[in-house]
């Protein structure tokens, strides 16, 4: 049996992993689950899993999971508070852990996973773009297994030779070609686009996701995000990594040899698919997928991105350019304005501004500690903060006051 921690179990990638998990109960045991405030969630998945112990980041949560189990007689223990997160990472009964917290909030218990040498299914991307040098030699280490849960990530994963090395360049790979479905507003004209409502950013015509990470598709800054995780991961300069726009997200990436063959990995777009792979690996266990119909899919679809109506993708790739802190600063920047963007206090458009706002004022540095990556952090938030509060300088990139 295979112990599982589940970190961010009430989400959408949570939620897919119990999903497998469940369907191999010869085979996984569910040691712990954490999340954050999400009681009635977290409770059903308890009684339904009976993990050894579970966590929820907010205390007044974690009190109110732990009474709601005592009275239906469930004897998963209760942590409470952030640091209780790092702390089921670590627990020594879990081989596996799935890191699927959203945002900079995943960081440090993605860290402690990877510290302590478990087979590490990276669901967070935000932990890869902050502090991928740091994880990565955390994990080399610790001698810990990193696999991608990123469908991108994941189909680069499976089309690489069995001996490649997490954090470097596979040899004989020429580019990497990561594909987009293009979002929600893959052909809005660019004034429509910048009054969207959080309604119509979430409303995701491919995959079903959270949010922040919905937002992010409807920008093409997850894809900016997922370059530089790509990079990170892969060792590849950002350069040598393409973005495609493939609207029907058949194909979940594809790998270029020096040889002229291109190699992809294809599925229905089920995230159980990349979970399952990465659980199992080098094996292969039924995910619960729909199977591929390619008749049915019919025709394949590819073009270039459109960087003018999608600027968050040029400012991605630039901060992955820079180098050091610049992926931390945009990271924050972008949570800090989609948060504002699903509250209604600042228009869709003006996310990139506030973006660019940020990374004008970027002063540099190295990501050498932790301390370091958790500052910029704060200070890129704080930037963020000020550009929200103060429309007329979000000028750049067609943004506009609120
Ligand atoms: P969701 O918003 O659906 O879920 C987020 C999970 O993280 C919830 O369990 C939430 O708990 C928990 N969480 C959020 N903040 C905190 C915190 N401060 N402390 C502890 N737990 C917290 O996100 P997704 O499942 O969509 O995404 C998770 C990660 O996976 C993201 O990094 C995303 O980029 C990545 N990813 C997701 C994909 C997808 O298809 N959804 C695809 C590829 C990558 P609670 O419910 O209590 O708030
Ligand atoms: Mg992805």
């Amino acid at each position: 049996m295979i112990g599982v921690c589940v970190l961010g179990s009430t989400g959408s990638i949570g939620r897919s992993t119990l999903d497998v998990l469940a369907r191999h109960p010869d085979r996984y045991r569910v040691i712990s689950l954490a999340a954050r405030s999400d009681v009635a969630g977290l409770a059903q998945q308890c009684l339904q899993f009976r993990p050894a112990r579970a966590a929820l980041a907010d205390p007044v949560a974690a009190r109110e999971l732990a009474q709601q189990l005592r009275t239906e007689g469930c004897s998963t223990e209760v942590l409470s508070g952030p640091e209780a997160l790092a702390e089921l990472a670590r627990d020594s009964d879990a081989a596996v852990v799935m890191a699927a917290i959203s945002g900079a909030a995943g960081l440090p218990s993605t860290l402690a996973a990877a510290q302590a040498g478990k087979r590490l299914l990276i669901a967070n991307k935000e932990s890869v773009v902050m502090a991928g040098a740091l994880l990565l030699d955390a994990v080399r280490r610790s001698g810990a297994e990193l696999i991608p849960i990123d469908s991108e990530h994941n189909a680069i994963f499976q089309c690489l030779p069995p001996v490649w090395q997490v954090g470097q360049r596979s040899a004989g790979v020429r580019r990497l070609l990561l594909t987009a479905s293009g979002g929600p507003f893959l052909d809005w004209p660019a004034a429509a686009i910048g009054t969207a409502t959080p309604e119509q950013a979430v409303a995701h015509p491919r995959w079903s996701m959270g949010a922040k990470i919905s937002v992010d598709s409807a920008s093409l800054m997850n894809k900016g995000l997922e370059l530089i995780e790509a990079a990170v991961l892969f060792g590849m300069p950002p350069d040598d990594i393409e973005v495609l726009i493939h609207p029907e997200s058949v194909v979940h990436s594809l790998v270029e040899f020096v040889d002229g063959s291109t190699l992809a990995q294809l599925g229905s777009p089920d995230m159980r698919t990349p979970i399952a792979q990465a659980l199992a690996w080098p094996e292969r266990i039924p995910a619960g997928v729909e199977f591929l119909d390619l008749l049915k899919a019919g025709q394949l679809n590819f073009r270039a991105p459109d960087l003018e109506r999608f600027p968050a993708l040029a400012l991605a790739r630039a901060a992955a350019q820079a180098g050091g802190l610049a992926s931390v600063w945009l990271n924050a920047a972008d949570e800090v304005a989609v948060e504002a963007f699903l509250a209604k206090r600042l228009n869709f458009g003006d996310i990139p501004a506030v973006i660019a706002d940020v990374m004008d004022q970027f002063s540099g540095g190295q990501s050498q500690d932790l301390a370091a990556v958790l500052a910029a952090d704060a200070e890129a938030r704080a930037r963020a903060v000020q550009g929200i509060a103060a429309p007329h300088r979000l000028y750049r990139l067609g943004g506009r006051a609120p």
